[in-house]
């Protein structure tokens, strides 16, 4: 199996709608030994049990990426538990509420020092924590998403999030690379979850993305998981500071595709509703 002897760590389970519990279910699938991460005691009792379907019941931990001590204690725990680490998935982001939806122009200043914090400076400081026990090895996995590239709806406070992650990862890809270790994304499409539930109009963006996606389907967290597996794992040994759109091809298209009516009259592909 391509996991086999691997063992990571994983941030970013809330519950089995989550991305990260697709990337868990891939990757122990092939063999990985996963350890993960849960946000405070209420999500700890949905871990619990996602982790125990996995034989990690011994690998469960607290950690909060706002809290710095809880991240040292994160280390800790891991070097104790697991020794060496191969693999780390970064799949976190929050903003406040008014940040996802309303006027881009009022935006404060404490909702952007909050979103920054939680979804990009995190990553930065979970790999500087981690380092001194990644194996030479060691592949770095965080979620993104097209918001972060160009203008979506309501996206708005996270857009911004986003493209500062995407540029931490190609900074981290080169200064970690010296070492070994890769840092990647995955740029996702679409897809219900917690996170997703805080963003205004989410389903019209999973219609839209279904309509004029190349491929005509929202992806599903198996999905992410499968790419997310292959970028963890030694098969994507040469790939660092990718960001690889796992998005049904949404990201390639300039304009939705158009069809033509019986008369021959040219028409949107989709009818809005
Ligand atoms: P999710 O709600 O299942 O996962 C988000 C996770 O972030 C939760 O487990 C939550 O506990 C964690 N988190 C929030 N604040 C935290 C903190 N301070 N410390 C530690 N953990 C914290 O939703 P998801 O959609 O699976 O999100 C995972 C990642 O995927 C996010 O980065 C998100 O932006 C990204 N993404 C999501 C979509 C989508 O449509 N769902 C698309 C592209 C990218």
């Amino acid at each position: 199996m391509i996991m086999n002897g691997k063992k990571g760590v994983i941030l970013g389970v809330a519950n089995n709608k989550s991305i990260a519990y697709g990337i868990a279910k891939q990757c122990a699938a092939q063999g990985a030994t996963i350890a993960f991460t849960y946000l405070n005691d209420s999500l700890k009792k949905r871990v619990e049990p996602i982790a125990a379907e996995f034989g990690s019941e011994n690998y469960v931990y607290p950690c909060d990426v706002s809290n710095p001590d809880e991240i040292k204690a994160l280390k800790e725990s891991l070097e104790k538990d697991l020794g060496e680490i191969d693999f780390i998935v970064h799949s976190i982001a929050f903003a406040p509420k008014e940040g996802l939806s309303g006027r881009f122009v009022d935006i404060s200043k404490n909702a952007f020092e909050v979103a920054m914090n939680v979804s990009v400076y995190s990553l930065i400081e979970v790999a500087q924590v981690l380092k001194p026990i990644m194996s030479d090895s060691c592949s770095i996995l965080t979620l993104t998403y097209y918001g972060g590239v160009k203008y979506i709806p309501n996206y708005n406070l996270m857009g911004v999030a986003k493209a500062a992650l995407e540029m931490t990862v190609k900074y981290l890809a080169e200064d970690l690379g010296k070492d070994g270790i890769r840092v990647n994304a995955i740029s996702a499409g679409p897809i219900k979850t917690l996170a997703a539930a805080g963003i205004g109009e989410f389903r019209f963006m999973l219609k839209w993305n279904e309509a004029h996606a190349p491929l005509k389907k929202n992806v599903t967290t198996s999905e992410v998981g499968n790419s997310g597996m292959y970028l963890l794992s030694d098969l994507s040994s040469a790939v660092t500071g990718e960001v690889h759109y796992v998005d049904s091809g949404y990201n390639i298209m300039g304009m939705p595709a158009v069809s033509f009516d019986e008369d021959g009259k040219q028409t949107i592909a989709w009818d809005g509703k």
